[in-house]
């Protein structure tokens, strides 16, 4: 058996009830095997890969809060440090009632080489909770974030890990669990990146992974001599990546019509009202439903959707595995050029092949979404030299570091003969600096 086939099956038998997991190890060591087959002997001896599936600690510990109506809640918190060959943990805090370790530990997984590919110092990590901030009070989301930080400080800091937001994990989040760290271990520094503006926040931090994405999308479209301009979009998420991804979508000459959220999708011929979409989400915190008493043309529907419109361009933006196989043939039978995942894993892997063999450009979150952290980690420069950066200063950078990534794995791809396959390009990418770092620090 091949060292690649037995690592994934050791995987799955060491980690039962963790299907995600099993999923990203898969599709990223698949990806590698060209790389791995080549350096097969030195790379078992040195159980790379096995060093490279394990994360380096993982933390699970109960979060006991008191709600509005004075009983006492407890959910679990997870916080995995998967690698930190290249730079301290870094990766987001999910807050959603599906988290459990596998999910995280998929996250983690990910993060490792999606951190390598910025180009920047970054080791892999995430964490969260199965709590959902969702229908909850703003002193509830406090008591809930303080409970969960006073566990979690025990093992973060600035130059160790530093988490950030994701799904359910916003500027509000970020600011109580902020709060707490500071009060509990009493230094005030960059241990969380996603802060508000007021205290050691970034600018362009809010809109860095939706912008990020169209950059990359856009200078994929170039390498193929096309561009956005007067392209039809459809965008599934309503919450931070996908609302900036369409504001971006819109600068640059394309329509968005769709977006989506856990209850139903929007179509609206007319192009998305982003203003009307942040003040739903961002401001009432309301469902979609509420979208069509801005824009009386555009339809509500119940449930999933959003792949069933006729679209040049798709950009998953919601959440893991929402576009499966169905899907993708709908998008390839209505003509569909390019697939970028502003999520993390949207596509399944059955999906993804299929987009693939049918010429569909597709660009994998790890790179498509690096956007997010890498203007984290531009927030860990500015904390570090206590300054701060012009909006346009740091989405200059952004620009540059998707620019780059996007030519890292196209190279990388071309390198070992699969000339097209982002997948594959982002994987060997990332991986090479990974390895390289490992291998010069010993067995450890
Ligand atoms: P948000 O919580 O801001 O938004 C998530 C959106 O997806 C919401 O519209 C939500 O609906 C919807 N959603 C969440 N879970 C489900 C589900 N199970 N089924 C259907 N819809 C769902 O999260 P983000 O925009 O920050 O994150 C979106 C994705 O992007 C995630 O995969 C995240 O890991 C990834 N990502 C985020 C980065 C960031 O900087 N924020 C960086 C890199 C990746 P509802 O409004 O009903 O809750």
């Amino acid at each position: 058996m091949s060292y690649v086939d037995e690592v994934i099956e050791r995987v799955v038998r060491e980690n039962p009830n963790e299907p995600e997991f099993h999923q990203a190890v898969k599709e990223v060591l698949e990806s590698l095997r060209v790389v791995v087959d080549a350096n097969e002997e030195k790379f078992r001896k040195d159980a790379l890969l096995e060093r490279l599936v394990n994360p380096e600690r993982q933390f699970k510990f109960r979060v006991p809060w008191v709600d509005d109506k004075g009983q006492v809640q407890v959910n679990t918190g997870y916080r995995v440090q998967f690698n930190s060959a290249i730079g301290p943990y870094k990766g987001g805090l999910r807050l959603h009632p599906s988290v459990n370790l596998g999910i995280i530990k998929f996250l983690g997984f990910e993060q490792i080489f999606k951190n390598s590919l910025t180009g920047l110092p970054i080791g892999g990590g995430k964490g969260g909770s199965d709590f959902d901030p969702k229908g909850k009070s703003d002193r509830e989301v406090m008591a809930f974030c303080q409970s969960f930080m006073t566990e979690l400080c025990k093992y973060i800091g600035a130059d160790t890990d530093v988490p950030a937001g994701d799904i359910g994990t916003g500027a509000r989040e970020i600011g109580y669990m902020f709060g707490q760290y500071k009060r509990i271990r009493g230094v005030f520094e960059g241990v969380l990146t996603g802060k508000g503006l007021t205290y050691g926040g970034s600018l362009a931090r809010t809109e860095a992974t939706g912008y990020g994405l169209l950059y990359i999308t856009q200078e994929m479209l170039k390498s193929k001599g096309m561009s956005l301009e007067g392209k039809t979009v459809v965008v599934s998420g309503a919450g931070n990546v996908a609302t900036y991804a369409i504001q971006k979508a819109q600068q640059l000459g394309a329509k968005v019509v769709t977006c989506s959220d856990s209850t139903g999708w929007v179509y609206d011929p007319d192009g998305i009202d982003v203003a009307a979409l942040k003040e739903i989400k961002e401001v009432k915190r309301a469902r979609l439903t509420e979208y069509k008493n801005y824009r009386p043309n555009s339809e509500y529907h119940e449930g999933k959707g959003v792949w069933t419109v006729k679209a040049d361009i798709a950009l998953p933006c919601a959440t893991q595995n929402e576009l499966g196989i169905e899907d993708a043939k709908t998008l390839v039978a209505n003509g569909v050029i390019a697939v970028a995942e502003g999520a993390n894993m949207p596509t399944t892997m059955e999906a993804t092949e299929y987009l693939q063999k049918n010429g569909v450009f597709f660009l994998p979150g790890k790179a498509a979404n690096a956007g997010g952290v890498a203007t984290s980690a531009l927030e860990m420069s500015q904390n570090s030299e206590r300054l701060s950066w012009t909006f346009e200063e740091v989405d200059s950078k952004l620009q540059g570091i998707m620019v780059n990534i996007f030519h890292n794995l196209d190279d990388a791809a071309k390198k070992y003969g699969f000339e097209g396959n982002y997948v594959v390009g982002a994987n060997i990418a990332g991986f090479e600096k990974v390895v390289d770092a490992m291998n010069a620090q010993g067995i450890v």
